[in-house]
């Protein structure tokens, strides 16, 4: 049954209601694909097998995802089981409830499924920084898969999962959808509710969907979305069908592409496979039209002031009193928490807790902080400005092709460009995907190419479609020679 794992959720679904197999065959699929290989992949932290195929035996495919698995990257909390954050800090931590965007899952009838490796607390771009595995990406397993939900977008690539969660902050979702070849949804902050996702930078954080088509992600974006009395910062609003603009064109559609997304030390063959997809666009009937978004030079730098800042407030509850790791034998309170944090957060952790803590500290906290928000703002106005003449953005996903293991460990200032693309969207609260645009050959090996798109806050159900168009004409070579 392992030929089950090429299909996209939607063709899983109408096998499941045409009878021609059962959600539990899909189980059993993944699993020896899993078997197959994640030893090599290392996509998956945790895996309970039986208690899929219990949901599975009992499941109602008349759902919206009635009976589709569904991996989850192991910062969201799904009661009863693992919940480490990619963290030694929580290790053994067992969540206590179901977060909203599992509770709704479940709802529409899918089965989350497994625990995905990330980079420790979301924090990265490689996953290299989880405390416990490495993640190879799939098209070459020499190379990191993007990050920091790395694990979710490889078992996606791998066809270890049909459809997964990651959590974006700056990039988290759509860098490795584009470095494994697969699409990869950032919603707009506030679209889907936070409750139970361990939080790194609150006002950044969403949830959102990885799939091998744009309808898959259209469809967990259904599933997940909508207000929620636990997270005060989801908005209400009238319920959508994200696929509801999927016309197979882009006709009357504006497209703007932003002159600073296209930077010098781009790989020029990332960046020549961007702009064949912009001319896709085109002939699918875009119009495409320059635009500026003038503040984007400085989006690094206020993302790394924020996300900073937040994460160290967030961070501060794991101090060994109510989670996870606790130091032995401490001398007093002081030495307790010092030595619990000493001994449970990695290195790249530590970084950023003493960045934001300094950012934050008195004296300080105009100069960064404040600063910081004022320029968010400036770039928040970039995009309105942008919108006002365009419908949706197109550019690349990331500057680079997947990079090789260990290549940037060592080198945080260059880990951190790797989102060079990603990160305003998250600090304008808007949406953005990446879709899959092209190979590039590499030491012999192909490596995918991601192309963004950024849309409207809120504007999903058209920037969905404008994805999907482009999936039908641009993609279906990267997705039919996945691994
Ligand atoms: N790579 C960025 C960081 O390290 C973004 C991470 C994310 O989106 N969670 O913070």
């Amino acid at each position: 049954m392992s030929n089950l794992t090429s299909l996209t959720i939607s063709e899983l679904q109408s096998g499941f209601r045409k009878g021609d197999f059962t959600p539990a065959d899909s189980v059993r699929a993944l699993e020896a694909r899993i078997q197959e290989v994640d030893a090599e992949v290392g996509a998956y932290l945790a895996r309970d097998f039986e208690s899929a195929l219990a949901a599975a035996e009992t499941a109602d495919v008349s759902l919206p995802l009635g009976g589709v698995p569904v991996g989850i990257k192991d910062v969201i909390n799904v009661l009863g089981e693992q919940c480490s954050c990619g963290s030694k800090i929580l290790a053994g931590y067992k969540a206590p409830y179901d977060a909203t965007a599992i509770k709704k899952l479940r709802e529409a009838g899918a089965i989350p499924f497994g625990r995905l490796n990330m980079d420790e607390f979301a924090m990265g771009s490689s996953t290299e920084n989880s405390a416990y595995q490495i993640t190879r990406n799939p098209w070459d397993t020499t190379r990191i898969p993007g990050g920091s939900s790395g694990g979710s977008a490889a078992a996606v690539a791998a066809r270890e999962a049909f459809g997964t969660l990651g959590s974006d902050t700056g990039g988290s979702i759509r860098q490795p959808a584009s470095l494994c070849g697969v699409i990869g949804l950032k919603p707009s902050y506030g679209r889907v509710s936070r409750y139970g996702l361990v939080a790194f930078a609150s006002s950044l954080d969403q949830i959102g969907p990885f799939a091998r088509s744009t309808r898959d992600c259209a469809a967990i974006l259904n599933a997940i979305a909508g207000k929620d009395p636990h997270d005060s910062t989801s908005l209400d609003l009238p319920a959508e069908d994200f696929t509801s603009r999927m016309t197979g064109d882009l006709k009357g559609v504006r497209l703007g592409i932003p002159k600073e997304y296209f930077v010098d030390g781009m790989d020029a063959r990332v960046r020549a496979k961007v702009e064949d997809a912009i001319k896709t666009c085109e002939g699918l009937g875009a119009e495409l039209v320059e635009v500026s978004l003038p503040h984007t030079e400085y989006a690094i730098g206020v993302y790394y002031i924020i996300a900073t800042a937040e994460a160290s407030a967030n961070l501060a509850r794991f101090d060994g009193v109510r989670y996870g790791h606790r130091a032995k034998n401490p001398t007093d309170l002081l030495d307790h928490y010092k030595r619990t944090r000493e001994e449970g957060f990695g290195s790249e952790v530590k970084r950023r807790i003493i960045l934001g803590t300094y950012v934050l500290s008195s004296g300080y906290y105009d100069a960064y902080y404040l600063r910081a928000q004022k320029v968010r703002t400036l770039i928040r106005r970039d995009f309105t400005g942008a919108f006002e003449k365009v419908d949706a953005l197109v550019c690349p996903t990331s500057p680079d092709l997947a990079f090789k293991i260990g290549e940037r460990v060592n080198d945080p200032l260059r880990m951190y460009l790797a989102d060079i693309f990603t990160i305003a969207a998250n600090l304008a609260g808007i949406c953005g995907i990446s879709v899959p645009c092209g190979l590039v050959e590499e030491q012999g090996r192909q490596l995918p190419v991601g192309l963004q798109f950024l849309g409207k806050p809120l504007d999903e159900s058209r920037l969905l479609g404008i994805a999907d168009a482009y999936e039908q004409a641009g993609a279906k070579e990267v997705l039919a020679t996945i691994p």
